[in-house]
């Protein structure tokens, strides 16, 4: 795992070079879904300290486990279960409605806490992906402005699958530009910073192109055993 981690710290700074982004930061979130608390520690103990994960429950055993870390949900989540992970995430990648927002609001308001959020914009169109089109997101962000216990500091997307990851240059384009047409006349807990896009197979193409977090699986833990994959 050492090995694959400074691979991918060396094709960052390539990006990074290649973008002319040098002096920016790109947070590297570990997505340690269906991986072992002594997986997740490996990379831990390896300098890595944010870990995605997609499921509540999955997200609640590790955090009992396991100190120091700050997870990020990145899968979408169900209003039912924010009370679960409210006071335990360091980033929610997927807010993509107003009921879900009606609930995050809810519940950091009970904590006396805020939580940082970034928008899921579903770039591509596909049926099968969540998130807002990039069309709904002004008027969404606008709306956050009643919600003051939230932060949104950014967008997600979750680029198509594509054997050449060339193909998918267009919509982290597009997500960036979305993102840089949403600086002004925002409400003020609205702070569009970050872009999360770009994965195993496509991060450094998220980076030219302006991520500024990737999550990466597969290249850091190996490839998923699927008959491991906990169920809901
Ligand atoms: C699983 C997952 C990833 C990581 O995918 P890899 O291809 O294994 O790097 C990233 N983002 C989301 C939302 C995921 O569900």
């Amino acid at each position: 795992m050492q090995e694959k981690l400074l691979q991918i710290k060396h094709e960052i700074n390539l990006a990074k070079q290649r973008a002319k982004r040098e002096k920016e930061k790109v947070l590297l979130v570990a997505v340690s879904k269906t991986r072992s608390v002594q997986e997740i520690q490996a990379a831990y103990q390896l300098g890595v300290s944010d870990f995605g994960e997609n499921r509540v429950q999955e997200l609640q055993k590790k955090f009992n486990y396991l100190q120091g870390i700050n997870w990020h949900l990145i899968g979408s989540l169900q209003t039912n279960k924010v009370k679960y992970i409210i006071n335990s995430i360091a980033l929610l990648h997927s807010l993509d409605r107003l009921s879900l927002a009606t609930e995050l609001e809810k519940r950091a308001a009970e904590h006396g806490i805020s939580v940082a959020t970034l928008i899921q914009v579903n770039v591509s169109g596909e049926v099968t992906k969540s998130g807002l089109s990039s069309n709904e997101v002004k008027d969404f962000c606008n709306a956050l402005g009643q919600y003051p216990h939230i932060k949104a500091c950014g967008l997600m997307t979750i680029a198509p699958n594509e054997q050449n990851a060339e193909n998918v240059r267009g919509v982290f384009r597009e997500l960036r530009l979305l993102r840089d047409s949403l600086q002004h006349n925002m409400p003020s807990n609205v702070n569009l910073q970050h872009l999360s896009m770009g994965m195993s197979n496509d991060y450094q193409i998220a980076i030219e192109e302006g991520a500024t977090i990737i999550r990466l699986g597969t290249v850091i833990f190996g490839q998923r055993n699927k008959d491991k994959e906990i169920k809901k």
